[in-house]
């Protein structure tokens, strides 16, 4: 599956919320929400009120965004979780968090799910004992992502840890630091994903 690859504060601009795409530079006041907030491009700052569909649109866009995740592979979470049992909007979030980077960022192994992707994707990570180099990999309870033996030594990855991660670990997921481990104990409860949206509305958006 693709990734976006343009410049991503103008995503957060866009959305006028901080979506902590960057890492370290998301907690500073170098953060362009705070500096410029309003939305990028020329017309930015003659802002139109939003119709309806306007504010459902947006709040798709901004949990897509939040995830890192493309319309398609998106649409496709939200055809899923409405088949499943349980309230839709909750079932995609935990689909969305349930997805490998998202785990990998959750348990302090990266700055930010961008660099949780590419963490996964250059081979450093298994689950279970056994690598896995694909980003949207879903996890299950009881499975056991690690960082593999080869990649302990791994600059980045020792740094974010040693930062200790600006957030901590949920309480969905349990982690040993030593032995750089995490265990998915259960699925995450809606108070527990911090995505900043409404997803009634994008459930809204694609019931139209
Ligand atoms: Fe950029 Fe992070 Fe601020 Fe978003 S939250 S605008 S990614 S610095």
């Amino acid at each position: 599956m693709g990734r976006y690859i343009g410049p991503v504060c103008r995503l957060c601009r866009r959305e006028g919320v901080k979506l902590y795409l960057k890492g370290a530079k998301c907690y500073t006041d170098k953060c362009p929400v705070v500096r410029r907030p309003y939305p990028p491009g020329q017309h930015g700052q003659n802002r139109k009120k939003l119709t309806e569909y306007g504010i459902q649109l947006r709040e798709k866009q901004k949990l897509r965004r939040f995830y890192g995740v493309m319309e398609r592979q998106f649409r496709r979470y939200f055809e899923q979780a409405a088949r499943k049992k349980g309230v839709t909007g909750e079932v995609l979030l935990q689909t969305l968090e349930r997805r490998l980077d998202n785990v990998v960022y959750r348990l302090g192994l990266a700055a930010s799910r961008r660099e949780a992707r590419q963490i996964v994707r250059h081979g450093h990570i298994e689950v279970n004992g056994r690598k896995v180099d694909i980003p949207s990999f879903l996890v299950k309870p009881g499975d056991v992502v690690a960082v593999r033996e080869n990649s302990r030594e791994h600059p980045r990855i020792k740094e974010n840890l040693e930062a200790g991660g600006a957030h901590t670990v949920p309480a969905w997921l349990s982690f040993e630091p030593e032995a750089m481990r995490g265990t998915v104990l259960r699925l995450p409860t809606r108070d527990e994903i911090d995505a900043p949206v409404q997803e009634h509305l994008i459930v809204e958006l694609y019931s139209r």
